[in-house]
């Protein structure tokens, strides 16, 4: 399924859609601490994101941005069968034949921008024989996240920085962001932590436009109808709460077309509804 573009000012912004991966357990799982009736919500709202069985479909996007002849790409996808994460998605990505379905060549990516480095955004990092996919990037990673991989202890994140991150320091071709990175005048990371330590977003403003691709900021409808909800997921519930907050008040304030990792649809707006919010996707 194409997932369509939009175009932000100057910037045009092509959704990829490396895989959508059912997850093992109900969506209560990953979100443990919601009403029952915000789940009934939000399964009328959003039948999408639900398989037939409660459990959580998320789709795991990729966005490719182009603006005067140059190339970037936000985030790699889950990844072939040999990556980490397809122990638990049990699917293959897609993300280079989707790249080609839009004619990205991959030689052509100046920049990768990696949003965090959760196995099901760094799948497609580097090749099997451990070659950088986009052999001629730099792949921006923020500091914190990698400081968090490179001395982790757990197996499995030992395991993920050394396929997956590890190969881009030996190849020489990373580069770490701190508070905010300009990748150009219009396009511009800014560490949005909390998620994971490195949690960063993709805000573009260009001729009066604007939009953030937001990656893990917000992955699920629910946690728009009921804000101050963390996810399994984030590592700091605490600090991630304040960072969904804060920016879900600078979308709305901003008018910006959001574009989330995990969302059944790459494209939308959000808007304020009662206590809580709305999403509004685009007809893509
Ligand atoms: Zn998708
Ligand atoms: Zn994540």
């Amino acid at each position: 399924m194409a997932h369509g573009s939009i175009r932000v000012g100057r910037v045009e912004v092509v959704a990829l859609c490396d895989a959508v991966v059912a997850s093992s357990s109900p969506g209560s799982g990953s979100y443990p601490n919601v009403d029952e009736h915000r789940w009934r919500e939000a399964r009328e709202r959003h039948p999408e994101v639900f398989a037939g069985d409660g459990r959580w479909r998320f789709h795991i996007h990729q966005y490719a941005v182009r603006v005067d002849g140059r190339s970037f790409l936000l985030d790699t996808g889950v990844g072939p069968t040999s990556a980490r994460a397809f122990g638990w998605s049990g699917v293959a990505g897609s993300l280079p034949s989707k790249l080609a379905d839009v004619g990205v060549d991959p030689r052509s990516v100046e920049l990768v921008l990696i949003s965090h480095v959760h196995d099901d955004h760094i799948g497609w990092n580097v090749t099997d024989a451990g070659a950088p996919t986009f052999p001629n990037a730099r792949y921006v990673i923020h500091r914190a996240d990698w400081d968090l991989m490179a001395n982790a202890t757990d197996e499995d994140d030992r395991e993920i920085f050394t396929t997956a991150l590890e190969p881009l320091e030996h190849a020489g071709v990373l580069q770490l962001s701190e508070a905010a990175f300009a990748v150009t005048d219009e396009l511009r990371l800014e560490h949005a932590p909390g998620h994971t330590p490195g949690h960063q977003v993709l805000a573009i403003d260009s001729g009066g436009d604007r939009a953030l691709l937001c990656a893990d900021l917000v992955n699920h409808p629910v946690q728009l109808l009921q804000p101050g909800l963390a996810g399994a997921s984030d590592m700091d519930p605490v600090g991630a709460n304040a960072t969904r907050s804060a920016w879900l008040e600078r979308i709305v304030r901003e008018g910006r077309t959001v574009a989330p990792a995990h969302f059944a649809q790459p494209f939308g707006t959000i808007a304020r509804d009662g206590g809580g919010y709305r999403w509004a996707p685009l007809a893509g």
